[in-house]
């Protein structure tokens, strides 16, 4: 069979390397005669992988001794409610920045649980000229007193990627769930950043969150003990029975990564990948994409056929070439290239070729 590439947004394709040893090691991991989803999380060798999963993603990630890093239930979602939960107590008000799908399903939640007089939220992207951009908030000019300002630096859907810090005299929550690791960021100047885990590291369900010690002090609603932050961060991550063969996975990617030469190198190549399709997009009137190219997204390449109705063709001729999963969001339409960190660069370099010649045979 020949190569398929999949530009799935979630859950992703994942190194296939790492699949591979999986696959070897599924019904005898470490020796032990079964699989490492058959043993206890308890045993010496389940704590092992743990702490070196850790290790290694601390490395990965450059991360400060006063984080923590918590391995948790729930994806991305899971973390929308985690927290409110964990950091709204005692009336506490919070900023959610507005740039996209994602953001936006992160007010709701919150909304939901501690209404609208306790959370604000602004909208961040300016359209000027047909083309949407992030415009940043001087939020040192805002006189108010939030718990905490909630931010998705890569929205998924639509594409828009904000690569500026934020500056901000409270503390920032970021959602990384879709371009963690995928660049360079430095995590002192959050307080929390959480991951689901289907794009950039391992099997969904899994989440990711790195959490800045004194966060962790900030008054609770009351909430169920598995999704507290302070008892996962007590109990290693293990109050009650995790995704066990997720974490195992997360840890093989974070392997992997590694010895790709880690955030640095994949960075080089994100950026070489998504250049080429941008650039493509760019210098073919058969496609478009209304991003500034400050905040395009390097791992979700959205794009439109300015004839829409080939869309349907385009998808199939795609597929037939073994370029899958490219249909754009429900909500937004359109083709989504997905490239994250496992997709190779020649996976992108078909993909362009398909789209080339696509174009010149519709034109
Ligand atoms: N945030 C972002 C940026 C996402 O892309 C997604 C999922 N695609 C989520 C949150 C929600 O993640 P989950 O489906 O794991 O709850």
């Amino acid at each position: 069979m020949s190569a398929i590439y999949n530009f799935c947004a979630g859950p992703a394709m994942l190194p296939q390397a790492v699949m591979q040893k999986a696959q070897q090691e599924l019904i005898d991991w470490n020796g032990l005669g079964v699989s490492v989803m058959e043993i206890s999380h308890r045993s010496k060798e389940f704590i092992a992988l743990t702490q070196h999963a850790e290790k290694t993603l601390r490395a990965l990630m450059e991360i400060p001794e006063n984080y923590h890093v918590l391995f948790m239930h729930g994806g991305g979602r899971g973390q929308f409610t985690n927290v409110v939960n964990n950091f709204l107590g005692d009336n506490g008000k919070a900023l959610y920045l507005v740039n996209g799908q994602w953001s936006t399903a992160a007010v709701k939640e919150a909304v939901k649980l501690v209404g609208d007089d306790n959370i604000d939220q602004m909208n961040i992207v300016e359209n000027c000229d047909g083309v949407n951009q992030v415009v940043l908030p001087d939020l040192n000019a805002i006189d108010k007193d939030y718990r905490y300002v909630h931010f998705c630096a890569n929205e998924t859907v639509d594409g828009i990627e904000i690569f500026e810090s934020l500056e901000s005299p409270w503390p920032v929550v970021v959602d990384l769930s879709s371009t963690i690791m995928s660049r360079q960021i430095d995590v002192s100047k959050y307080g929390l950043i959480y991951a689901g885990a289907q794009k950039n590291i391992g099997p969904s369900g899994l989440s990711i969150v790195i959490v800045r010690d004194d966060m962790l002090k900030l008054p609770s609603l009351p909430q169920s003990s598995i999704m507290d932050y302070s008892v996962a961060q007590a109990n290693d991550s293990m109050f009650n029975t995790p995704p066990t063969f997720a974490w195992y996975l997360a840890a093989e990617v974070f392997d992997w990564l590694t010895a790709q030469g880690g955030v640095t190198e994949i960075e080089k190549i994100n950026k070489q990948k998504a250049d080429l399709l941008y650039q493509c997009i760019d210098s073919n009137p058969f496609y478009k994409n209304g991003v500034k190219a400050e905040n395009r997204s390097r791992m979700n390449v959205t794009f439109q056929l300015t004839d829409n109705s080939l869309d349907s063709e385009f998808l199939k001729q795609a597929e037939q070439a073994g370029l899958v999963a490219l249909k754009g969001h429900r909500i937004v339409g359109g083709m989504r290239a997905s490239i994250y960190n496992a997709m190779p660069l020649s996976g992108v370099q078909a993909l362009v070729n398909f789209m080339e010649t696509f174009a010149k045979q519709h034109s």
